[in-house]
């Protein structure tokens, strides 16, 4: 297992990483073809994006837990096991894009100085 935040001292896992955990453990196939689905539904923007037709992030229902379809297609089809603490990033900042190259996991502090950044730079679409 992968951690990305080297400042856990401890080994805990909470609720949403015991969830991937038992999805990409025993339902991996039937996830990653929802997760292709939601993807194949999308519109693609002319800056790339894939988004849902929701006006909103677009909520996904799987195995009983509901949960943004960008964070249920990134730690699906990247098999990460994201706790509470992390955070799916939009490296285009448009929050309805599920774009699997678009996202990226990072922390919440992380995620705040993306907004930050954007505010002050707009989007940077070299980085796409
Ligand atoms: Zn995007």
């Amino acid at each position: 297992m992968k951690l990305f935040h080297s400042n856990r001292d401890f080994e805990y896992e909470d609720e949403s990483q015991q969830w991937f955990e038992l999805i990409l453990s025993n339902h991996l196939e039937e996830a990653r073809s929802r997760a292709f689905s939601l993807v194949a539904e999308g519109v693609r923007s002319d800056a790339g994006c894939i988004e849902t037709p929701t006006l909103d992030a677009r909520k996904v229902r799987f195995k009983g837990k509901q949960l943004p379809a960008y964070r249920f297609v990134y730690c699906i089809l990247n098999e990460v096991r994201a706790g509470y603490a992390d955070v799916v990033r939009h490296r285009c900042n448009n929050r309805r894009c599920i774009n699997p190259d678009h996202l990226e996991i990072g922390s919440r502090g992380e995620n705040l100085q993306d907004e930050r950044d954007f505010s002050a730079n707009g989007v940077d679409y070299t980085l796409l």
